[in-house]
């Protein structure tokens, strides 16, 4: 057995399925999942010393690369000062006038733990700000566990949605409205009926839990028009996307501004740190100015805190993200050339720092198109690029993250090994 499979073995005793988030588990690619012990720059290492060059990049947030220098500095400061105090602390004012000053959509911005708890607490703000119950997200979006969150479409456009997961109540799920992504018409209908009692819309500015798929500029402006004519608040779940796809993140690129911004990943630098923030008089009503509680025992951890201001500091750096953006565009495309190379229907894009790898002839616009692309063909990709050194989300509904780690020599080796096994 190799380190990984015992390893693998011995997590299952006590650990259900052997891991701590359901996808590491490689349950959709199938085979033994990697224990990593060591990530550097581009590359991680697992438990039987063999090297990849990782495109995970721990799902996004190490657009830096991993163990950068900077960081690691600003974090071991930050921890001989003190693992966590629970009272407010100086670094946080930096923190959030940074992110304001970033991203002008931002007039407050409250810190929190994971993405899950800023989906879960801006929904409920939108809720307590409007007064109203009802929530409508897209299919294939992916905005964290909260419950409200854990559904699935109904039948037909305009009934309400299931629980996707056991123990999430259907009374829960009722007031959450799913809607198919980029689905112009739907939305209008929606709106035209049930405008008036929909506290909000959530959505993924650009989608990359559902693989990377791109919003349509019609689709992003009816959000923004529907949710203003009729009062509702526009939540951009930029947990993904913030300070990847942009410096302004998918909002910028879009030209929106939201009511409410989510960010984690890139924001905590690779620790457990995420955000939500929009508009003062929104913001205004959380505890303890408002009635809307929200709180945590760790929220704004002051190594947490050091990490995401070392992060954000080398990305506003002048080019960051032209070469982040030029880097991950050369892999989609010497991709997308290999397999054309080896008449593979295929297809790859990027956004800014994320990408997408699809086994179909184009990219997908929805959830149903991405559920066609022919799994199997990734799933065997997927292996032979392990094999190649080459770590790739074990699932074929993930994007994919470059960081600026990685070297042009890196992007050349992972396009010649994807050219080797699409040939073959
Ligand atoms: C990762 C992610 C979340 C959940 O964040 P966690 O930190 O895993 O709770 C929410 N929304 C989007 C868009 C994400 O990609």
């Amino acid at each position: 057995m190799t380190q990984n499979e015992q390893l693998f073995d011995a997590a299952q005793k006590h650990i259900p399925g052997g891991v701590n988030s359901p996808v590491r588990a490689f349950g959709s690619v199938g085979g033994t999942p990697r224990f990593f012990k060591k990530g550097e720059g581009a590359y991680v290492w697992d438990a039987d010393g063999q090297r990849y060059i990782d495109y995970v990049g721990s799902w996004g947030p190490l657009i830096l690369g991993h163990a950068h220098p900077q960081v690691l500095d600003s974090v071991i400061a930050a921890a001989r000062d003190g693992l966590s105090f629970g009272a407010p602390t100086q670094r946080e004012i930096e923190l959030a006038d940074l992110l304001c000053e970033m991203l002008p959509s931002l007039e407050q911005v409250r810190l929190v733990s994971s993405g899950t708890e800023a989906t879960m607490s801006a929904i409920r703000l939108a809720r307590g700000f409007t007064g109203r119950d009802k929530l409508v997200k897209f299919e294939g979006c992916y905005h964290g566990h909260a419950d409200s969150l854990l559904v699935k479409a109904g039948s037909g456009l305009l009934t309400f949605g299931n629980p996707s997961s056991a123990g999430v109540p259907a009374a829960v799920a009722a007031d959450t409205i799913v809607l198919p992504y980029n689905n112009v018409a739907a939305l209008e209908a929606l709106f035209a009926t049930e405008g008036d009692k929909i506290a909000a819309i959530i959505v993924e500015p650009v989608a990359g839990n559902m693989n990377l798929v791109r919003p349509s500029p019609a689709f992003v402006t009816a959000m923004r028009a529907l949710t203003e004519r009729h009062g509702a608040v526009l939540i951009y779940d930029e947990v993904m996307t913030g300070f990847r796809v942009g410096l302004q993140c998918a909002q910028g690129l879009h030209g929106i501004t939201p009511d409410l911004t989510c960010l984690g990943k890139v924001v905590g630098g690779g620790m457990p740190l995420a955000a939500f923030g929009g508009r003062a008089d929104i913001m205004g009503k959380l505890a303890p100015l408002g009635p809307v509680y929200q709180a945590g025992t760790l929220s704004g951890n002051p190594v947490a805190v050091a990490a995401g201001l070392a992060t954000l500091q080398a990305i506003r750096q002048p080019g960051f993200f032209d070469a982040l953006s030029a880097k991950t565009a050369a892999l989609a495309d010497g991709l997308s050339k290999a397999a054309r190379d080896a008449g593979v229907a295929f297809s790859a894009q990027s956004v800014g720092g994320m990408f997408g790898v699809y086994f179909s002839a184009t990219p997908p616009q929805t959830f149903a198109d991405v559920m066609v692309s022919d799994r199997a063909r990734f799933n065997a990709f997927f292996h032979a690029m392990l094999a190649e050194g080459i770590y790739l989300a074990p699932s074929a509904f993930e994007a994919g993250f470059v960081s600026a780690a990685h070297s042009d020599a890196d992007i050349a080796a992972t396009v010649a090994a994807a050219a080797r096994i699409l040939g073959a």
